[in-house]
């Protein structure tokens, strides 16, 4: 049986319906199994990837996204973000004497801040915003 595709717009409207529904939902994981449940209802052969859904979810401006951190012990050098995968731009700040020092780490593309002792997300968190 052929798998068809959703749309993304139709993705998204179940991703809300889900959260406005549930407020929280804990991991990625658990939100595809909720996601695929709810298409299968409109359709049987409807399926999403883990991926495709991560990137859609991540780029709805009415889902905050929020990560249960870690403390990782051992400073690391990001080269990517954890949330997203893109390049991430290191920030910079002065010290007492004035002098430009590496503070941390910012991706400019989904908004993830780290400090040095910074934490790596494991699991996400997705809230609908009010
Ligand atoms: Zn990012």
């Amino acid at each position: 049986m052929a798998v068809k595709i959703p749309s993304k717009k139709l993705v998204s409207s179940v991703i809300s319906d889900i959260l406005s529904k549930r407020k929280v939902v804990i991991t990625l994981n658990e939100l595809l199994y909720l996601v695929n449940k709810e298409l299968k209802k409109q359709s049987f052969s409807y399926s999403i990837s883990f991926n495709r859904l991560k990137k859609i979810v991540l780029l709805m401006p009415e889902i905050e996204v929020k990560t249960k951190k870690r403390l990782d012990r051992k400073r690391r050098t990001l080269k990517e973000c954890p949330v997203c995968r893109k390049e991430i731009k290191k920030i910079f700040g002065k010290n007492v004497f004035g002098k430009r020092i590496h503070v941390g780490y910012r991706c400019g593309y989904c908004g993830y801040r780290a400090d040095l002792n910074h934490t790596i997300p494991r699991e996400y968190i997705f809230v609908l915003r009010k």
